[in-house]
């Protein structure tokens, strides 16, 4: 067999949307496992519409999610005389013909038709009027079989389509001379040789139009897969305005490329019980034929689950790097440095996004008179009576022979035995206030041992200066 070849089609007109996301990677996966080719093709010819930050924004996103492409990206905008020549060569051929009803006189007669309970379709008034070049203002209509079915065996959802009577002779170019979605589309992926052609279900319905203009340009259609719509995970409609639906918005909450590609992976499609994909798996094992038909939900705690899960396994420096702009933006800017790797690697298991570690991460980039506390963790936690235990571990710190965790922990013990067997948590409550600014921290000893002995140290005797004990 020939290799196959692919492609995604995105219209410019706005950000790249999860769920056109997530077909853009099926058609890549499904693409690579086959040997095939991908090619990108931007849809602008809705001039008003279609922008170039969109572009950007859309092809950003592909490659911020490594969906990497062969040929393109092609622009419909930049490709209208092929539209135009194959509109030509339907009209000689005769499957096709220029149509000079005005909007007025068809709205008049499809609402006729509506008042009788009959569904219109275009009436064919222009049909048999054989109207040459020269008819004034007209549109060109297909041809569109009375009879038989428009019908194909989805890859997905098996067989569909549609009676070719119901569909009527649709419009391929307007009276402005600009050829209609339809006809753009099924010439490209005519002259790019696509040989399977998976998108978003929201199509299914125009592809049997689409199969007619095939015909009528003497093209054999390529295989189609239509794969379920994305909905939230109460399982209703997402919307552009409430749920997060743009793959920027993800970006720039933390998540990583990889969990953000798994997550959209398993959105509709499983391969047994298997959770976790690298990106090679997917490559490997992604099959249109697994693909379930009713509509993906997406559920954020599974995201959430799986970034953390590729937050664990990153290589450090690659950690580093991802996290650099998160600290950036937390107003905490730190180069790389050895011990910022050590800080990742202390809070990478808690964090959930790369966002929650640049906060977690703030109390060691920020400077110590710099350092913030949190109020409500000041009041329950600094307490009159603890006081004097952490002045005490002040003095034990700064005197310990060495400074890691071993002798950090000793420093504890010796204190807690003087305070009468204090709780290890009531003293390391009032001290991670003390060094963190807040109540939660990774475990006290590692968080001290991070920091070093001068920044600890000096952390807590400002904060033995200035917080209110109460
Ligand atoms: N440009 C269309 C869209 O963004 C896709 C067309 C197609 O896949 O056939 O929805």
């Amino acid at each position: 067999m020939d290799a196959i070849r692919t492609r995604f089609a995105p219209s410019p007109t706005g950000f790249l949307h999860i769920g056109g996301a997530r077909t853009a990677l099926y058609n890549w996966a499904y693409t690579r496992r086959l040997g095939g080719r991908f090619v990108l093709r931007v849809e602008d010819t809705d001039r008003e519409r279609s922008t170039a930050e969109s572009e950007a924004a859309v092809l950003g996103g592909l490659e911020w999610l490594g969906i990497d492409w062969d040929e393109g990206p092609f622009r419909q905008s930049e490709r209208g005389d092929l539209y135009a020549a194959a509109i030509e060569r339907l009209l000689a051929g005769d499957r096709a013909y220029r149509c000079v009803c005005t909007p007025a006189e068809i709205e008049e007669r499809r609402q006729a038709t509506v008042a009788t309970g009959a569904k219109w379709i275009y009436d064919g008034r222009c049909a048999g009027a054989n109207h040459g070049p020269g008819c004034g203002p007209h549109a060109v209509r297909l041809r569109v079989p009375r009879d038989g079915k428009l019908g194909f065996d989805d890859l997905v959802f098996g067989p569909s389509g549609q009676d070719a009577r119901e569909i009527g002779d649709m419009v391929i170019r307007r009276t402005d001379g600009s050829p209609l979605y339809h006809l753009a589309v099924v010439v490209d992926d005519i002259a790019m040789g696509i040989t399977h052609l998976i998108r978003g279900a929201d199509h299914l319905n125009n592809t049997p139009f689409q199969l007619a203009l095939y015909a009528a340009l003497d093209a054999a259609p390529p295989l189609f897969a239509h794969v379920p719509l994305i909905v939230g995970a109460n399982g209703k409609k997402l919307s552009k305005r409430r749920d997060p639906v743009s793959v920027q918005h993800f970006r720039a909450a933390g998540y990583l490329p990889e969990a953000m590609c798994n997550w959209l992976v398993r959105i509709g499609w499983s391969h047994g019980d298997q959770e976790i994909f690298s990106r090679d798996e997917m490559c490997s094992l992604f099959d249109l034929a697994e693909v379930q038909r009713a509509a993906g939900q997406a559920d954020p705690g599974k995201l959430d689950w799986l970034n953390q899960h590729y937050i664990k396994e990153l290589p450090r420096d690659r950690l580093v790097r991802e996290l650099l702009p998160f600290l950036a933006e937390a107003g905490t800017p730190l180069g790389p440095s050895a011990g910022l790797e050590a800080v990742a690697d202390l809070l990478r298991e808690r964090s959930k996004t790369l966002a929650e570690m640049a906060q977690r991460a703030h109390f060691f980039a920020v400077a110590d008179a710099a350092l913030r506390y949190d109020a409500d963790a000041v009041r329950k936690h600094w307490k009159a009576a603890v006081v004097p235990a952490v002045k005490d571990l002040t003095g034990e710190l700064s005197r310990a022979g060495a400074w890691d965790v071993a002798a950090i922990e000793a420093a504890f013990e010796a204190v807690r035995a003087r305070y009468e067997g204090l709780a290890l948590g009531k003293l390391a409550q009032p001290v991670r206030v003390a060094v963190t600014g807040s109540a939660a921290s990774p475990g006290i000893f590692e968080t001290l041992a991070l920091l070093g002995r001068e920044r600890s140290v000096a952390r807590l005797t400002r904060a033995l200066a200035e917080l209110p004990a109460a």
